[in-house]
C-alpha cells in the first residue's frame, strides 16, 4: 500500500515491522490510515503529537495460559488474550471471541476496528478485545464453564466497570457470559457491570442479543433510503447462523426483504421460499447442531458443501455476517454482475480489500463494519448504563434508542464524505468520523 502522505507511510511500515506476522491486524492499519490521508493533511499538529503512532500502539496487551481439564480427566492448555487498544473516550469496551483460529493479530485488529466503532456510536467507551484459541464446538456445558471459569480467573485481574467492560463474539453467548460472569462475582464479591450480553434474570439489557443484527439494518435501511431504495421487496444474501446472521435475517425480514440463505463454517443452504428462521433458531441457538440439518425438513431448500458459493447466489442486499474476509474481489464481482446494490458488513472486516474496492468502483451502496454493525456495542453501552443506574429499560425503549444510534452513525459517515469530497463513500467517511473523536481526546490529554 502506498500512501500520499510520509508520515502514515512511516506509521505503516513501522506496523508491519513491529508487529510481524498480524496480517489482520496490518489489513485494519492499512484501511483506516488511507482514509486518515484526507485528515492529516489538514492537521500537522496529528504529526507533531505522534498521534497515530500513539493510536495504532495498543495501551496494553495481556496474553495468558488458560488450563481446563475435559470430562475425561484430561488437561488442556489454551491461550487467552486482552488487548486494551484505547481508553480516550472511555472504559475498554469490546468483546471476546473463542475460536481456534485466535492469535495475537486477529484480536489486535479487532480492539483496533473497535475504537472507532465506538466512537461512531457516539457513547462513552474505548476500544479493547478479547478471546482465546478455545473452541466450544463439540465442548460439553461442563468443559465450557472449566475453560471460562479458568479464563476468568486471570482476566478478572484487569477489568472492571470503570476498567474494561467485555461481551461475546464468534464462540462466546449467552451460556458463555453467564459462567464468565459467575466466576467475576466469585472472585471479587462484586454484582457489578463488568460484562454486557448479560442474561436478563441478572443485569442484563432487552433487545442486546437482536442489537447487532437490527442495528445492522437499521443501518442499512438508512443507507438505502438515502438513495431512494428500501428492503421492501428485496432479496437478501446472509452469511452466517450466528448471533449477527439470525437477527440482521429477523429483521430483514420485518421490513420487507426476502432472505434466501444462511451459512456455518461447514456450507450455506439455499431456500427460494426464504429462511425458516424459527427453525435455524432451534439448530443453532438450541441444538447447537450443522446448518446442514435444515433442508432435512425443507425439500425446497439446497444445501451447499463450502461457504465460498453463498455469494454466487442472485439478491439484491448482500449481508455478510460470519467472520473476517469471507468475501473476496471474486465473490464482490460475482455479485455486482447479479445485480446486487447494497452490502452491509454484520461481521468484521468481512470483504477484503479488493472486494471494497470492487464495490465502490461500481456504485454498490457499501456499509462498512465499523458502522454498520456497530448496534451491538452501542446496546452494551445502554446495558453499561442501566447496570450503573440499577434500573431495566423495555425492549421497546432500548430499540427505539438503538434505531436513533444507527441513524446517527449513517449521519455521521454520510457528513464526513461529504466533507471530504468524497460523497457516497461510507468507509472514508466512517473512518474519519469515528477517528475524530478519538483524536480530540487524545491531543486534549497530552503525550499518554
Ligand atoms: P457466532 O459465534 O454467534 O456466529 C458466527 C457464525 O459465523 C457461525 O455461523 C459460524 O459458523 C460462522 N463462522 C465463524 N467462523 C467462520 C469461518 N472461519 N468460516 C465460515 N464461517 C464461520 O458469532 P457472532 O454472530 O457473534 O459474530 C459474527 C461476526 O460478527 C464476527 O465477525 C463478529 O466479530 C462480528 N460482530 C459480532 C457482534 C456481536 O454482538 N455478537 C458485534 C459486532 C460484530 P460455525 O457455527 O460453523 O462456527
Amino acid at each position: 500500500m502506498a500512501f500520499k502522505s510520509k508520515y502514515l507511510e512511516k506509521v505503516m511500515k513501522d506496523v508491519i515491522n513491529r508487529n510481524p506476522g498480524e496480517t489482520e491486524f496490518h489489513q485494519a492499519v492499512s484501511e483506516v490510515l488511507e482514509s486518515l490521508e484526507y485528515v492529516v493533511d489538514r492537521h500537522p499538529e496529528y504529526e507533531r503529537a505522534g498521534l497515530i503512532e500513539r493510536l495504532v500502539e495498543p495501551e496494553r496487551v495481556v496474553s495468558f495460559r488458560v488450563p481446563w481439564v475435559d470430562d475425561n480427566g484430561k488437561v488442556h492448555v489454551n491461550r487467552g488474550f486482552r488487548v486494551q487498544f484505547n481508553s480516550a473516550i472511555g472504559p475498554y469496551k469490546g468483546g471476546l471471541r473463542f475460536h481456534p483460529s485466535v492469535y495475537q493479530g486477529i484480536i489486535k485488529f479487532l480492539g483496533f476496528e473497535q475504537i472507532f466503532k465506538n466512537s461512531l456510536t457516539g457513547l462513552p467507551i474505548g476500544g479493547g478485545k478479547g478471546g482465546s484459541d478455545f473452541d466450544p464446538k463439540g465442548k460439553s456445558d461442563n468443559e465450557v464453564m472449566n475453560f471460562c471459569q479458568s479464563f476468568m480467573t486471570e482476566l478478572s485481574r484487569h477489568i472492571g466497570a470503570d476498567t474494561d467492560v467485555p461481551a461475546g463474539d464468534i464462540g462466546v453467548g449467552a451460556r458463555e457470559i453467564g459462567y464468565l460472569f459467575g466466576q467475576y462475582k466469585r472472585l471479587r464479591n462484586e454484582f457489578s457491570g463488568v460484562l454486557t450480553g448479560k442474561g436478563l434474570a441478572y443485569g442484563g439489557s432487552l433487545t442486546r442479543t437482536e442489537a447487532t443484527g437490527y442495528g445492522l439494518c437499521y443501518f442499512t435501511e438508512e443507507m438505502l433510503k438515502a438513495s431512494g431504495k428500501s428492503f421492501s421487496g428485496a432479496t437478501v444474501v446472509i452469511s452466517g447462523s450466528g448471533n449477527v446472521a439470525i437477527y440482521a435475517a429477523e429483521k430483514a425480514r420485518q421490513l420487507g426483504a426476502k432472505v434466501v440463505t444462511m451459512s456455518d463454517s461447514n456450507g450455506y443452504v439455499y431456500d427460494p421460499d426464504g429462511i425458516d428462521l424459527p427453525l435455524v433458531k432451534q439448530i443453532k441457538e438450541v441444538e447447537r447442531k450443522r446448518i446442514s440439518e435444515y433442508v432435512k425438513t425443507h425439500p425446497n431448500a439446497k444445501y451447499h458443501e463450502g461457504c465460498e458459493g453463498i455469494w454466487n447466489t442472485k439478491c439484491d442486499i448482500a449481508l455478510p455476517c460470519a467472520t473476517q474476509n469471507e468475501l473476496d474481489a471474486k465473490a464482490a464481482k460475482t455479485l455486482v454482475e447479479n445485480g446486487c446494490i447494497a452490502v452491509a458488513e454484520g461481521a468484521n472486516m468481512p470483504s477484503t480489500p479488493e472486494a471494497v474496492e470492487y464495490f465502490l468502483k461500481n456504485g454498490v451502496l457499501f456499509g462498512p463494519a465499523k458502522a454498520a454493525n456497530a448496534g451491538g456495542v452501542a446496546t452494551s453501552a445502554l446495558e453499561m448504563s442501566q447496570n450503573s443506574m440499577r434500573l431495566s429499560w423495555s425492549f421497546d425503549e432500548v430499540d427505539a434508542k438503538l434505531k436513533t444510534i444507527m441513524s446517527g452513525i449513517f449521519k455521521k459517515c454520510e457528513s464526513a464524505a461529504n466533507e471530504y469530497g468524497v460523497p457516497g463513500n461510507y468507509v472514508i467517511g466512517a473512518n474519519i468520523a469515528g477517528f475524530k473523536k478519538v483524536a480530540d481526546a487524545m491531543m486534549a490529554q497530552g503525550i499518554v
